[in-house]
């Protein structure tokens, strides 16, 4: 374990030394968000940051997204690193003096600092080219928040040559404490897919209803039958989550309309659950409205799949961080999360994890942070020099000697 953490440690002061420029650069991404698939402003940052360093840039055409090769002084093995950079198409109502400036957008996931502490982390690997041997990628992503980014990043190739070995990614959050770095081996995000259904009747008079068929009451029933289907036909060892967050029928009260509509989510850690909830809730939905001689229409549009990571890679991050920060900085994580992350089409081809770092403001308590995605979210930005430093020990490490 010493000499693991006598060729750790340096990555501290290191990081430290470039903080107010992570800090400098996560405040001007922030000011300015950018959504979707296209992140040019961001994108125009971050190589004005890294200008001038020994990085080769690949690009493709579905996003302004871009991997940032650094080839060490001798071959090796390659690891890849990555930061999405999209923001949320919501307002901000937090009192930062850099808050956005952009009307109904706001960095409230934190990819403004996973691309601002990849930043850092290319700028002093860069620095260290000489004794690196092996190749490091510095995946810069727009579009994780629902635009399939990541995939379309490795469509277009731009993970091909070289291929990675390994890939880690960190994504920061409110709601742990400050400076902890955490994650689980297996699943440890949810796929996320989108669930509509219509029920059609047919519409008539509010006063008698045996003239037409009410679909208002079959979709009720439908939304129950859901939530009943999951707690008795899903093992709850492999737990999934249905939520219908919208039910939309009729234009007034005297009226009954002709359908109704429900719209909600489907979360699951495992492909067979997944499976199992799409055709359970299509056979539930349609025998429903049969029985009450409706039509049911069910689609699932797929999102993205569960994220999985590799019990090695976990353990090898956990070393790392660990002969960094001392053992109370990592926190294996008691479960997965239900959010959902396009990171596991990486995870999906190359063994790697993503890793959590609390970045709980100070003077908060962390379980009541406001936390991803809320309008009032803000974070400790002292902590981002862990996150710098958790990269480049991570990358260094593993060019050394793989996950072992
Ligand atoms: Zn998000
Ligand atoms: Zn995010």
């Amino acid at each position: 374990m010493n000499d693991v953490v006598d060729a750790t440690r340096g990555w501290i002061d290191a990081a430290q030394s470039v903080q107010s420029d992570t800090v400098a650069l996560r405040r001007a991404i922030h000011a300015e968000p950018e959504l979707g698939l296209q992140t040019p402003k961001t994108m125009a940052k971050v190589r004005a940051a890294l200008a001038g360093l020994p990085l080769e840039w690949k690009t493709g055409p579905s996003t302004t997204g871009a991997v940032a090769v650094l080839r060490g002084a001798k071959p090796g093995r390659t690891v890849l690193l990555r930061g999405d950079m999209d923001a949320l198409p919501m307002p901000e109502d937090t009192d930062l003096p850099f808050k956005s400036t952009v009307n109904g957008t706001m960095h409230a996931c934190g990819h403004d600092t996973h691309t601002a502490m990849l930043a850092s982390a290319a700028r002093l690997l860069c620095a260290k080219r000489e004794s690196l041997a092996g190749t490091v990628l510095f995946m810069f992503q727009p579009g994780e928040e629902g635009w399939f980014g990541a995939k379309l990043m490795m469509d277009d190739g731009l993970l091909d040559n070289p291929k990675p070995d390994a890939a880690f990614a960190i994504h920061i959050m409110p709601n742990a404490p400050a400076g902890t770095l955490g994650s689980k081996a297996g699943p440890m995000l949810a796929s996320s897919d989108k669930l509509t259904i219509r029920i059609l009747g047919k519409g008539g008079h509010a006063s008698m209803p045996h003239h037409a068929v009410d679909p208002v009451p079959v979709a009720c029933e439908i939304v129950n039958a859901i939530q009943v289907f999951i707690t008795r036909r899903i093992d709850i060892f492999d737990p999934a989550v249905v939520t219908i967050a919208k039910i939309e029928s009729g234009s007034t009260n005297n009226v009954i309309p002709e359908h109704a509509d429900l719209l909600g989510t489907i979360r699951t850690i495992s492909e067979e659950s997944r499976e199992a909830v799409h055709s359970g809730i299509a056979r539930v939905a349609e025998n429903i409205a049969r029985a009450h001689e409706c039509e049911a229409e069910v689609k699932v549009d797929l999102g993205f799949p569960v994220t999985i990571c590799d019990g090695r890679a976990v353990e090898f991050a956990q070393q790392t961080v660990e002969s960094m920060f001392g053992k109370e900085s990592w926190m294996t994580m008691p479960s997965p999360l239900m959010g959902a992350e396009d990171f596991s089409y990486v995870l999906q081809k190359v063994p790697g994890a993503m890793l959590f770092l609390g970045v709980c403001p100070q003077g908060q308590v962390w379980r009541t942070a406001c936390p991803c995605h809320s309008n009032k979210m803000v974070l400790n930005e002292e902590m981002l020099a862990r996150g710098v430093a958790a990269h480049c020990a991570i990358a260094e490490r593993f060019l050394q000697r793989g996950l072992g």
